[in-house]
């Protein structure tokens, strides 16, 4: 699936919000968002008036924007998420979070999500001891997730575990830090998704 290759900070400062895109940085003083805390582009501050559709299109924006996901993957998302039991937009969240890179950067082993991407699609992970690397897998209950028997593999995930060490972990990822796995014990939930996101006002937007 192809990807957004721009400038990330771009990306938060037009959501007005940290969306965390570019690892440790993030939490430092060289965030952009920190010393420039107004949209990208020329006329951008001259922009107030914020219609009702902006509204809901900004929300869906930073929820595709959070996960990296573009507007045709989105949609799959979304239809999956209509055809699932329960509240659509419960859904549309934890489906999002189910996907491999999620699962691999919440887990401590990349460094953003960026980073947990290229480790997966350059066939750095397992799931159940088979190699997967598409970054889109869902994960399901009982799947384990681990870096590959390399050296060099190993090496760079145990780097990126020891910089996310005080990162605290999902209840629905049972995840050995010095083992360097992860085991799925359970589906995500609503208060497991841990980004600030307003799904009804997406689910409004979508279903129009
Ligand atoms: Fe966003 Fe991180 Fe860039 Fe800050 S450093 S603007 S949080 S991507």
């Amino acid at each position: 699936m192809a990807r957004y290759t721009g400038n990330k900070c771009k990306l938060c400062r037009r959501e007005g919000m940290k969306l965390f895109l570019k690892g440790q940085r993030c939490f430092t003083d060289k965030c952009s968002l920190s010393r420039r805390d107004y949209p990208p582009g020329v006329h951008a501050q001259k922009r107030t008036k914020v219609t009702d559709y902006g509204v809901h299109l900004r929300e869906k924006q930073k929820l595709k924007r959070i996960y990296g996901v573009l507007e045709r993957q989105f949609r799959l998302y979304f239809e999956e998420a209509e055809r699932m039991r329960g509240n659509t937009g419960e859904n549309l969240l934890t489906l999002l979070e189910r996907r491999l890179d999620n699962v691999v950067l919440a887990s401590g082993f990349a460094l953003s999500r960026n980073h947990a991407r290229q480790l997966i699609n350059h066939g750095h992970f397992t799931v159940n001891g088979r190699r997967v690397d598409v970054s889109s897998f869902v994960v399901r209950p009982g799947d384990t997730i681990e870096p590959g028997k390399k050296e060099k593999t190993r090496k760079m995930v145990a780097d990126a575990v020891e910089v996310n060490r005080s990162q605290p972990v999902p209840s629905w990822l049972d995840v050995s830090r010095d083992a360097l796995a992860a085991k799925v014990v359970g589906l995500p939930k609503r208060d497991d998704v841990p980004h600030p996101i307003q799904e009804q006002l997406i689910i409004e937007l979508c279903s129009k």
